[in-house]
């Protein structure tokens, strides 16, 4: 079958460009010039645009089915305590009437009330039902009287470790849980979904993904489900399709002391295990050289040196990667120095993923790229884009390129992607990747803001970092080009993203999904 008629950025490198490409049994096996293969029957893609299928190689699929039965809160969706309140009634006139109300992804740093939702401010969504809502930063969450009362929260009850039941004057929890032990006595007493129906939520993404043109995932945290491998393999016989690479978290007890090759190979498959080096800019606990703006504090190192070089052995042990999450610079700093120097064990794919890479110096990429061990990078744009507020507090010269330096890492020769962290971006639509692509090529936030022009890379370049450049950076099992030999996985866009004004490139919309040669997906006309 011959596709013709088309602009083809096959990916190959920036300005790669072919106008028809013949598919066989799913498989592309020639792409060139449509004027060189004129006489055949052919499919006419009518001059549109056509991408190899999307990459997002930072992201929480499993998250989101645990969290698929919450109302969406982030922002632009929710942007006042008010809002918040009207989205969770309809959210809970939905549901069964006896069914906890959950929402994610507040941001009460935009409210114009100026102040986070307490349990006073939740009761008026229900007094007799249960309501749980997380903050965008997912680390902190509130509840009304009713889920207190069901998680035994009350005045004598003592603060968890490392967290907090915010109180009034007289000592009574206001319903604001900080940190991640406080919202988990809470979140811990709802009913947990069964594995018939977090098997149900997967495949309910399929949709999603496949109209976001995007193929082939990693889960960084795919711990957050019990058995994430077995969920997802389910999900795919029951109609999943995109490719999924599983990262759980770091945990001897939890993990396999060895991994059987069945586990590490296939389109699901576990691809590695993850590590936290550091923590976020947002609550400053990204672990920098210099201290924060008015403060002493240069954020925290979230794991010991022993447990990080342990996970490396689980990794090398397993032929697997280890993903490193890492933002702040002293962060990275201390990843070179704990592995900088070993051994790599992986061929194909670089054995050390960086995970964000927020401020990385000049001299510390160097080292990162001239080491003995062979890293890759996935990165963001997005983040700038959804929380550029809370950047420039703890971050104040953030508009001069430093954070996220896309222009450095791109002219390095490392496996580098960019991707979504969703849900744990502010932003409801975070893996819509044109979004993030304009992000990359004009450097403004949300609100417009110049949030490093320095740092800026050419829409070509953006679209290898969710294709081509993006597939050295992990096993998803495809080259994503558009090239001989490989799978006829691939997207027809609405727009030309190519040649639309920078500040237009988020409104181009995927318009076709193909997998294999099979038109699996097609927006409504
Ligand atoms: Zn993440």
């Amino acid at each position: 079958m011959l596709f013709t008629n088309a602009t083809v950025f096959t990916g190959a490198g920036p300005d790669s460009r072919a106008s028809a490409f013949r598919v066989e049994d799913g498989v592309i096996t020639w792409v060139g010039d449509a004027a060189d293969a004129a006489d055949e029957a052919a499919i006419d893609l009518g001059g549109r645009t056509v991408l190899p299928g999307l990459l997002d190689l930072h992201t929480h699929p499993a998250l989101m089915a645990e969290a698929a039965d919450a109302a969406d809160c982030l922002p632009p969706r929710v942007t006042s305590l008010a809002g918040l309140i009207e989205v969770l009634r309809a959210h809970g006139a939905e549901r069964p009437d006896d069914a906890w109300i959950v929402g994610r992804g507040y941001d009460d740093s935009r409210f114009p009330e100026g102040r986070a939702p307490t349990a006073a401010d939740l009761d008026e969504v229900s007094a007799d039902r249960p309501v749980l809502v997380w903050r965008c930063d997912g680390h902190s969450a509130a509840c009304n009287t009713r889920a207190l009362e069901i998680a035994g929260i009350d005045r004598e009850t003592p603060d968890p470790e490392g967290a907090r039941f915010e109180r009034d004057a007289d000592g009574h929890p206001t319903g604001v849980l900080t940190e991640l032990a406080a919202v988990a006595a809470v979140a811990d007493c709802r009913p947990e979904p069964d594995h018939g129906e977090l098997v149900r939520r997967v495949v309910g993404l399929d949709e999603h993904y496949l109209s976001h043109g995007i193929v082939g995932v990693c889960d960084l945290l795919s711990s957050v489900i019990r058995e994430p491998l077995a969920v997802f393999r389910d999900a795919a016989v029951a109609g999943f399709r995109p490719r999924v690479a599983l990262y759980p978290g770091w945990d001897p007890e939890a993990l396999p002391e060895t991994l059987d090759d069945d586990a590490r190979t296939g389109r699901i498959r576990i691809a590695g295990v993850k590590i936290l080096m550091d923590g976020a800019f947002s609550n400053r606990t990204a672990w920098v050289r210099e201290p924060y703006p008015d403060s002493d504090g240069c954020g925290i190192q979230m794991i010991s040196d022993e447990s990080a070089l342990a996970a490396g052995e689980w990794a090398r042990r397993n032929g697997v990667q280890l993903a490193v999450h890492a933002m702040g610079d002293q962060a990275l700093e201390r990843v070179i120095e704990l592995f900088g120097d070993q051994e790599p064990w992986l061929d194909d794919v670089p054995s050390i993923r960086l995970e964000h890479v927020t401020l990385v110096p000049d001299e510390l990429l160097s080292r990162i790229v001239g080491g003995r061990m062979r890293f890759g990078i996935a990165t963001h744009t997005v983040f700038l884009f959804a929380e550029y507020e809370a950047y420039k507090l703890n971050l104040p010269d953030v508009s001069d390129g430093r954070a996220y330096p896309l222009r450095a890492l791109a002219d390095t020769p490392l496996p580098l992607a960019l991707s979504s962290d969703r849900p744990a971006t502010a932003w409801s639509d975070a893996d819509d990747v044109f979004l993030s692509v304009q992000a990359a090529v004009d450097r403004r936030a949300a609100d417009g803001t110049d949030v490093g022009a320095p740092s800026a890379i050419t829409v070509d370049e953006a679209l290898t970092l969710y294709t081509s450049r993006a597939a050295r950076l992990a096993p998803v099992g495809t080259p994503a080009t558009i090239a001989a030999g490989a799978a006829a996985d691939f997207v027809v866009l609405d727009a030309d993203v190519l040649t639309v004004p920078a500040d237009e490139i988020a409104r181009v919309r995927v318009a076709e999904t193909w997998l294999a040669g099979e038109k699996v997906w097609a927006a409504a006309r």
